[in-house]
């Protein structure tokens, strides 16, 4: 700006507050209305800088006391202390020390009736009240009386006048004394009944400002514990529910209306605490050592109050939150400090029998293989024994008799698949190597006529009801044990369905499956199994689409949920299931689904029938624990064909999910299964995940304010009538099936190219064996240099499923291992210059008894690492062992990775450890540029960003957090001195990037199209 225009701004504005003349005053506010009309904010600051607000200020004060005031000044001047005092912060303060208002109220009363002066008197109180200070002084002054002189019932004229009366009222009653002066007053009520007579009167939506803005108001006030109790008294929710019916809810024009009223019903809704007795877990298992968590969470009504603004969940967008930096580690001793061993040295000697692979001779080798040599015709293995072998392999075991297996069973390999993403152009199209019912026939060796045949009897037992599905749906791991004539004829069902299981499954064997099922060892002795786990499933025929989120589907969801509290004629409000109740709970003979979860994996504690069609379900804490739900598996029963069942688990406890961003809650039909269609398949539509009513207390979190839960809410229509379906939170993945798979995969295997060991790294707290596998290549020949070249090859550790509510942890797992093993070159080339060193699952107790986060002692495994216990975190204690065995010896691990799950983010990506990227990150300077830093670390992401279809790049984070510190990744690289030590995350839901994203595609009426899957 110029200099003399500088100097002429501040003439004009010392003219301002001097002169008496009204024609230079008018002239002035003319030139300065001019001014300000045109250019941008920048010249309006410019004038605040100036001193502009005050001079305006003064000049109104001025004017309006004078004994009879120059409406033809003060006009003028409203509508520029409007313009410049939006732009100032410290307006309000200033206009409360020139006294400006009170002059303001002043005038504005003189004017009730006279529209045009009084609007602009409320322009300025609405820029007045903006500061809360500014507004609680005008509270004391009667403003708010005043506003309810001029909001009035519904009429035609003066709205304009009406409308900003209602946004002063609205700005003021960001005031908590203003508030509180509201509810005395009784405010709530007069607000009410305007917002009625609007409402109905506006039937053309001709005011939807003023109706907002009444709304707001009322907002304001409810955000008050006494106001909502005032609002509730009032009948607040019946008038405003009123006020949204279901036809109104997609309408735009309503659109700033139905928001607000929704927060207010959502605001005001009585919290109350979770219909459970307790939240603690209603598993507990005696453990050693002292749990550190909280003594018995008993669920009471209380005070659950929050005085502040309670944000609601906005209808879905931003997905990725912004991470905080606060908690990255600055401290540079602490980020290159190299703590010593957490144990004596003469501990980790131990850990020698589980390296066998270094000490091995392979005397043997070449007559043994030589003999072998012509064994090269394929041996079926549907039929695998079911005594458990020897968990302690070593490899002077005969393997001959197991003779060449089929490598070929090892399906299409990963690298294989990397070149087809590449190439692809629709993966959609693409159909994954799953055989037709006509090939598996013919791959095992059965007749088709006589497959065909089976087929056809079980499809029309299917439909006569020959068969009690609930029966078989969930078969008995000790059939024999029992005399009374149900089980018996439940194990003859399954052996003649066993007939026709469908063979294909790779790497499944139910026979195995159920032999391997009565060795797991569970919290309350689950005797049952889930059918999928126990029958296999195959990958759906088709990749699917991620769900589009329907518009507006949260307040459609919330509305209804609301709806129980003011129309609760339809409410029934029946537990159907119960963990905590004498089983059995169930009245099969009433018109509702049947649920159950005592199963390996299985979590579902309760269920509530809640209408005819919809059911709250609540989901059980971890074991020794009142927390960490969100992972759920359960058996459901007794639906009816084509009808949409809504299902809300009510207490889930992460503040956001995938479920709001195109993931649906995975769903196997036991009918499809015996129709020759064992898949798990995403299903469900409506879904949303939101902040619901329910509140734990302070008291029983142990923490510092009232816990909110959140609904997990989708819709299904299953597909058979009278079916059996089993629903989860992701594809299920069992430590049975763990150890089922590695039985197989050790039988498949070539041992003339395979070095596979399998051993017991150590029992669970639960009295589980948690398994360690050894992958390399064997050794060419038993010449010296052979053997010498494979006890030379450096190691790599994997490890996994530390968080039994990440199955997919699993899945990538099983993965990794069925490639490790196979005949694919690149799995041939990292055999035979690696050494792998598995843990598939450091968690099992956790995935058995349907934990989602922890150990059997109720914590987190992965925030251990630290120190670890044999006694209390056995598992973790011994692969730190492992690991600090092998840098003892000078053969610390190239690559350390753990496989996790991510519930919050899509495709595949890496949590690294780098201290410069940390301390870039924190902008802490210190010693940046002369610390020296092994940059290994970033070449493994770089390479499965070029090589990896899901992986990610962007989603890596090479940060070491304070919060992360006794984590796998942190401690690996910190303690055993692993620079790539790595989380890697795999998304729950999806890909958005790469040839594996798929377009969202609306399911429109969201029925399973059974041809073919889903759409
Ligand atoms: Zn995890």
């Amino acid at each position: 700006m110029a200099e003399q225009e500088a100097s002429g701004l501040q003439v004009l504005l010392r003219t301002l507050q001097s002169s008496l003349d009204r024609e230079s005053i008018l002239t002035i506010l003319q030139v300065l209305g001019d001014m300000l009309s045109v250019g941008t904010d920048r010249r309006i600051h410019y004038m605040i800088s100036k001193g502009g607000s005050e001079a305006l200020l003064q000049t109104l004060v001025d004017t309006a006391r004078t004994a009879s005031p120059d409406y033809d000044i003060l006009l003028p001047l409203f509508r520029l202390l409007a313009k410049v005092g939006l732009r100032d912060k410290k307006f309000g303060q200033k206009a409360l020390e020139l006294e400006a208002l009170d002059v303001t109220l002043i005038l504005a009363r003189k004017n009730l009736s006279h529209s045009q002066n009084l609007l602009h008197c409320l322009w300025a109180l609405r820029v007045f009240a903006s500061s809360v200070t500014t507004g609680a002084m005008l509270g004391i002054n009667g403003a708010m009386e005043l506003l309810f002189k001029v909001i009035t019932p519904y009429a035609r004229k003066r709205t304009r006048t009406i409308r900003a009366a209602t946004e002063v009222l609205a700005a003021l009653l960001k005031s908590k004394s203003n508030r509180r002066r509201a509810v005395n007053r009784g405010y709530i009520t007069i607000l009410l009944r305007l917002h009625q007579d609007w409402h109905s009167h506006d039937t053309a939506n001709a005011y939807v400002l003023i109706r907002q803005g009444l709304l707001l108001c009322l907002q304001h006030i409810t955000s008050l514990r006494s106001g909502r109790e005032a609002f509730l008294a009032a009948q607040g929710m019946e008038i405003l529910f009123s006020t949204m019916q279901v036809s109104c809810l997609d309408d735009k024009s309503m659109e700033p209306i139905i928001s607000a009223a929704l927060q207010i019903l959502r605001q005001c809704y009585p919290k109350s605490p979770l219909p459970l007795a307790t939240a603690s877990s209603a598993y507990a298992f005696p453990v050693p050592g002292s749990i550190t968590s909280e003594p018995p969470h008993i669920l009471t009504e209380e005070d659950f109050e929050d005085d502040g603004d309670e944000k609601g969940d906005k209808d879905s967008d931003s997905e990725d939150t912004k991470e905080e930096d606060d908690d990255l580690e600055t401290d540079v001793d602490k980020l290159s400090a190299k703590p010593g061993p957490d144990r004596p040295e003469e501990e980790l000697v131990q850990y020698e029998a589980m390296c066998l692979e270094l000490s091995c001779s392979f005397e043997e080798l070449e007559s043994k293989f030589g003999d072998d040599l012509n064994l090269t015709q394929y041996v079926n293995h549907h039929h695998i024994p079911t005594a458990a072998s020897s968990e302690q392999h070593c490899l002077n075991k005969d393997r001959s008799s197991w003779g060449q297996e089929r490598e070929d069973t090892v399906q299409t390999s990963l690298l294989s698949m990397v070149k087809m993403g590449r190439s692809m152009v629709h993966l959609a199209s693409k159909k994954r190597p799953v055989m037709s019912s006509r090939q598996n026939v013919q791959s095992n060796g059965l007749g088709i006529d006589s497959f065909e045949k089976k087929l056809c009897d079980i499809q029309a037992s299917l439909k006569e009801d020959a068969w009690d599905i609930d029966m078989i749906s969930c078969p008995r791991m000790h059939p024999s044990f029992s005399n009374s004539t149900g089980p018996r004829e439940t194990v003859e069902v399954i052996d003649k369905l066993l007939e026709t299981h469908p063979k294909h499954i790779p790497f499944h064997d139910p026979y195995l499956y159920m032999s391997k099922a009565r060795r797991t060892k569970s919290v309350v002795d689950f005797e049952m199994m889930a059918f999928p786990d126990f029958w296999g499933h195959c990958p759906p025929p088709s990749a699917q689409s991620m769900l589009e989120r329907k518009h507006g589907i949260q307040r459609f969801k919330i509305f209804e949920d609301v709806r129980r509290l003011i129309q609760p004629s339809d409410i029934i409000n029946k537990v159907v299931y119960s963990l905590d109740e004498p089983w059995p709970l169930q009245d099969t003979a009433s018109n509702c689904l049947r649920f159950f979860s005592k199963f390996e994996s299985g979590n579902l504690r309760k269920a509530i029938q809640v209408r005819e069609f919809e059911y709250d379900l609540l989901v059980n804490a971890d074991v020794n624990s009142a927390q960490h739900q969100q992972w759920f598996y359960f058996k459901v029963s007794g639906m009816k064909a084509a009808i949409p069942y809504r299902f809300n688990i009510i207490n889930c406890e992460k503040p956001n999910s995938q479920f709001n961003y195109g993931m649906q809650p995975t769903l196997y039909s036991v009918k499809e299964a015996l129709l020759g269609k064992p898949t798990w398949i995403r299903t469900g539509y409506e879904i949303c995940y939101y902040t619901n009513h329910y509140r734990q207390s302070a008291a029983a979190t142990g923490g510092e304010s009232a816990k909110c839960h959140y609904t997990l809410t989708f819709t299904i229509t299953f597909p058979h009538e009278e079916d059996v379906c089993y629903l989860a939170y992701h594809y299920p993945y069992t430590y049975t099936a763990l150890m089922t798979h590695l039985d197989i995969l050790e039988k498949i295997v070539n041992p003339k190219q395979v070095y596979f060991r399998r051993e017991v790294l150590c029992q669970t707290l639960g009295g589980n064996l948690c398994p360690l596998v050894t992958i390399t290549a064997m050794p060419e020949s038993n010449s010296a240099d052979h053997v010498e070249q494979f006890r030379h090859r450096p190691y790599q550790v994997i490890t996994a499923r530390v968080h039994p509510g990440e199955s997919n942890a699993s899945w990538v797992m099983k993965g990794a291992l069925e490639f490790l093993v196979s005949s694919d070159p690149v799995a041939r080339l990292l055999r035979e210059n690696f050494i792998f060193k598995i843990i598939p699952m450091l968690n099992p107790d956790g995935v058995i008894n349907g934990n989602h986060r922890c150990s059997l002692r109720g914590e987190d495994l992965n925030r251990q690492w630290i120190s670890p216990k044999a006694h209390l975190q056995p598992t973790i204690y011994h692969t730190k062992g492992l690991l600090y065995y092998l840098r003892s010896i000078g053969r610390s691990p190239v690559v350390f990775c753990d496989f996790h799950g991510h519930s919050q983010k899509k495709n595949v990506f890496l949590y690294g450890c780098s201290i410069k990227e940390t301390l870039w990150q924190a902008e802490c300077p210190v010693g940046t540029s002369t610390l020296l830093e092994d940059v290994s670390y970033r070449t493994l992401p770089k390479i499965l960003d070029k090589l990896a279809p899901a992986f990610t790049m962007s989603s890596c984070s090479f940060l070491v957090e304070k919060s992360r510190a006794a984590t796998a990744r942190v401690v690996v690289w910190r303690e055993v001195g692993v620079s790539r030590s790595y989380t890697m995350e795999s998304s729950y839901c999806g890909c958005n990037q790469g040839p594996y994203q798929l377009q969202c595609q609306s399911n429109a009426n969201g029925k399973l199209t059974l041809e073919g899957g889903p759409r």
